[in-house]
């Protein structure tokens, strides 16, 4: 230990993509330090891989395959103690993170919550809608759609049968459009085991936009609805849901109001910040509920860091906030890590953040996909969250339609 040297705790909220990112990277940043103590808090014992769920949901690949157990993950790493438990409140004044088993005293704090879904205030949606963002989500949606035809596979009733295997899908975002691309190859699968003719199914996606993945370029948005009409997604744009009851979807679309009688309606239109963050952002400076971050990605309180989903990022010349995308958490819990390194150290935090964002790749199933890739090390063009026509200027991104793409982490088998 170094003479004088006094300990510093580093408490860390939240170990999605960045928290983990963030606290290994510390890790090796403050390895030579002896008298430093990372605390990573997380809700769950396990670290959930949100980009492959709407596969778990659908049969692709084991669920098991999509979590982590996070004491596992740092059981060799003598300096990061990871803590099961939920954050309720910080006191930013006293610099204690206050969770519903501990208290937590930090020097430096890390804001990595991430998101949760947003319903927009529509009640109806929040009391009736299947949610679609955490592990738990996606298992209650897998289960839900068994039972649907479980439940189908013995009636008589067509109109019923009809309602219990019409599958809707609300958002045609990157999340939604990949969802409704994985149930439409999952469906039929599942006809056949129930023994159930797949003209009484149907899977709809449906969005206020006018067009799929709108936040993309134009061609992107083409491409992917073509892919999907393919797989046989019933696509409904312009369309405005006004209600979600238990056995129907309600939407209005260019002054008419139209009721699909459907059991299953998924949310996937939208979201906003974790509730502490929203609780956080009452204190710190913030912009829609995400925390407004310096260059050095300090907060309006210099103790307190914000990085991932969380983070309201507008990098040097750009008009748009960082991307809510794993692209941005990797790259902002590293410069993070480094700033905090270097306070701990009596440096300043000094690190410039200026995301470089590669673009994104949606798949539609197991074997359809998209990339959309921005040039090699451009500065961030925000694919995912800029208007259309401003994401990508001509020529800085190409546009791939993949077929027989396969996913990184699950293979093309699906289970019925
Ligand atoms: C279906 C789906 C598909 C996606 N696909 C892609 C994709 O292909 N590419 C891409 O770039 N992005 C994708 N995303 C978005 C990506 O998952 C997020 O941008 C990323 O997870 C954000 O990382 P994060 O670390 O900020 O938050 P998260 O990974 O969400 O982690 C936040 C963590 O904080 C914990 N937490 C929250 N509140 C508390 C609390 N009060 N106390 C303790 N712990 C708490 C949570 O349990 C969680 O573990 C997808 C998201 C979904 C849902």
């Amino acid at each position: 230990m170094r003479q004088g040297f006094k300990q510093k705790n580093i408490v860390i909220i939240g170990a999605g993509f960045s928290g983990i990112l963030c606290a290994q990277r510390l890790e090796k940043k403050t390895a030579r330090l002896k008298n430093i103590s990372i605390t990573l808090i997380d809700k769950n014992p396990y670290f959930t891989m949100r980009t492959e769920i709407h596969a778990a949901a659908t049969g692709r690949g084991k669920p098991e395959g999509i979590t982590y157990d996070l004491a596992e993950t740092f059981a060799d790493s003598p300096n990061v103690s990871f803590f099961q438990d939920e954050v309720t409140d910080i006191d930013f004044e006293n610099k204690v993170v206050k969770g519903n088993v501990n208290d937590y005293t930090y020097d430096y704090l890390v804001i990595a919550a991430g998101s949760r879904p947003n319903f927009f205030g529509i009640e109806s949606a929040q009391e009736n809608a299947l949610p679609f963002w955490t592990y738990d989500d996606a298992m209650a949606l897998k289960k839900h759609i068994k039972e649907c035809f479980e439940k189908a596979a013995p009636l008589a009733d067509e109109e019923e049968q009809k309602k219990l295997l019409t599958f809707c899908v609300v958002g045609a975002g990157l999340t939604g459009v990949e969802l409704a691309g994985e149930l439409a190859e999952y469906i039929p699968m599942m006809c056949v085991k129930y023994k159930l003719p797949q003209g009484l199914t149907r899977v709809l996606c449906i969005d206020a936009a006018a067009r799929t993945i709108p936040n993309l370029p134009n061609k992107v948005s083409t491409t992917c609805s073509c892919i999907l009409k393919e797989l046989g997604v019933d696509l409904e744009m312009n369309a405005k849901v006004v209600e979600v009851k238990p056995d129907a979807l309600v939407y209005e679309q260019i002054g008419k109001t139209v009721t699909v009688p459907s059991c299953t309606v998924v949310w996937s239109a939208g979201i906003t910040s974790e509730t502490i963050t929203c609780k956080a952002a009452e204190t710190l400076d913030s912009r829609n509920n995400r925390i407004v971050n310096l260059e050095s990605l300090q907060s309006s309180d210099p103790n307190v860091f914000v990085i991932g989903d969380n983070m309201y990022y507008v990098a040097k010349g750009k008009e748009h906030p960082v991307p809510q995308m794993v692209e941005n958490t990797e790259q902002s819990s590293v410069l993070a890590a480094d700033n905090i390194a270097d306070l701990i150290t009596g440096k300043e935090a000094k690190r410039v953040y200026k995301p470089a964002m590669h673009g994104c790749m949606i798949s539609l199933g197991a074997k359809k996909g998209i990339a959309c890739l921005c040039r090699y090390r451009q500065p961030v063009h925000d694919p995912a969250a800029v208007p259309s026509g401003a994401a990508c200027q001509a020529g800085d991104q190409r546009l791939l339609p993949v077929t027989g793409l396969r996913s990184r982490k699950s293979a093309s088998h699906r289970e019925a």
